[in-house]
């Protein structure tokens, strides 16, 4: 009952990144980005664990000296031993043509270099460097993501683009030359690297900057001007709800227009927050949006005069948090419970209609009303629940609704009901 979308792909081509492909027709990939000191191989291999295991498919860490560079075979090694074949970024700066150059374990352990041609060099040696980085690139069979962003735009190629319009007879506002400075910046790079021999199909761009609009603006116009895949994510989005809405509403409105083949949420964490919380909101934003099913989501109404205690909200929190802990297991064993859909809701006025159309939704007693709780399971009420146990009861309607609806995949173990 997941609602499903169809908003139309622009079409690129697909990249392989270690082994997860970017572009074309697939998924649309969730990446994030540590925020671990690399050269600290332990914390960053657990990070990158966390990361990968709440669902991010490309991981990409800072390289940005030789302690860092030095770490990245053993972080690689680290995360195999866990299983976990997640692919990794590195990110250069500056440095990277070194980094890469004297430490070629690090650019073979790695799945694909970010190099931002703003941040490579100056003058000539920009040329030599982001060359040099290139060349290990195709020497490692290495995809790159030529990575612009509008905070270390290349001020050489700003300073021309600007004097250029200066001579215009008509001349550009300085913003929009700024703009298209940064699409140049990212199209003549790409431009370049394939001149020095890397594949076409071995690029990915992106142009992040932190204004919605301004992102919205220049996203459409690099897809209408180039077929690579493009890699969304408002830069500087911000702390709290407003990082998540601000790169909600930049991300979503390009989906919607079939731009974009992976995107990244770039939330400054809250103090205590755990870093996956990019990732959860990467994944809700693509399911909501019926692009991509993760895990299923719980739907609950707002609450209102008629839900005085906080039972309503506790079991709306139990369940989401119980069906992500679950899911692990389920994705092994089932096919298809990601779409499964659910609702808690606050009182009986609403609810049942709501209810029904989830897979499995519960209405609990409004204020004043009897203390019942009517489940519906595919729009048919199947069992009223009462007692102090509640959300443990709901929980086990949930787990015997997913081992009957969802067929089993082959060769899966026997699930074992957390609630018994
Ligand atoms: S379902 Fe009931 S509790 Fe929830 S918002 Fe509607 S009227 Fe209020």
């Amino acid at each position: 009952m997941m609602q499903t979308g169809s908003a139309p792909r622009r079409r690129s081509v697909a990249v392989n990144v270690g082994g997860v492909l970017v572009g074309s027709e697939h998924p649309i990939v969730v990446q994030s980005m540590t925020n671990t000191d690399t050269a600290d191989e332990v914390g960053t291999a657990i990070q990158v664990a966390e990361l990968a295991r709440a669902g991010s498919e490309i991981v990409r860490i800072t390289v940005d000296r030789e302690e860092a560079a030095a770490a990245v075979p053993a972080i690689r090694q680290r995360l195999d031993d866990m299983g976990l074949r997640v692919p990794l970024v590195g990110d250069f700066h500056f440095n990277g043509h070194k980094l890469l150059a004297k430490y070629p374990g690090c650019a073979a352990a790695l799945d694909k270099f970010r190099i931002n041609p703003g941040n490579v060099g100056r003058g000539s040696r920009r040329d030599e460097q982001f060359a040099d980085m290139i060349r290990t690139a195709i020497d490692c069979d290495k995809p790159v993501r030529i990575g612009v962003n509008w905070g270390s735009l290349d001020q050489d190629l700003l300073a021309r683009m600007m004097d250029a319009n200066a001579g215009l007879a008509q001349p550009l506002e300085a913003r929009d030359v700024m703009m298209e400075a940064l699409i140049t910046s990212a199209l003549d790079s790409a431009a370049r690297a394939e001149e020095l021999g890397l594949g076409h199909d071995r690029i990915v761009l992106s142009c992040k900057m932190s204004g919605v609009q301004d992102l919205i603006r220049i996203y459409a116009d690099l897809a209408a001007r180039c077929d690579y895949p493009l890699h969304l994510g408002l830069t500087e989005a911000g702390m709290g709800s407003k990082g998540i809405v601000a790169s909600s509403a930049a991300v979503g409105i390009l989906l919607q227009q079939g731009i974009g083949d992976t995107i990244r949420i770039s939330l400054t964490p809250e103090p205590g927050a755990p870093r996956t919380q990019e990732v959860v909101v990467a994944q809700e934003l693509l399911q909501t949006m019926g692009l991509r099913a993760f895990t299923p989501l719980v739907a609950a109404c707002p609450g209102c005069g008629r839900t005085t205690s906080t039972l309503f909200q506790e079991l709306a929190g139990d369940i989401q948090q119980f069906v992500r802990d679950r899911m692990p297991v389920w994705r092994q064993t089932y096919h298809g419970v990601e779409d499964m859909s659910l609702a808690v809701m606050g009182c009986v006025v609403n609810g049942p209609g709501e209810s029904k159309h989830a897979n499995i939704g519960i209405s609990l007693p409004g204020t004043g009303e009897h203390p019942v709780a009517p489940v519906y399971e595919d729009g048919e009420k199947t069992v009223t629940l009462k007692g102090d146990n509640l959300a443990g009861d709901f929980k086990i309607v949930i787990e015997k609704y997913v081992e009957r609806r969802y067929p089993r995949l082959s060769a899966a173990p026997e699930t074992t009901s957390s609630e018994g």
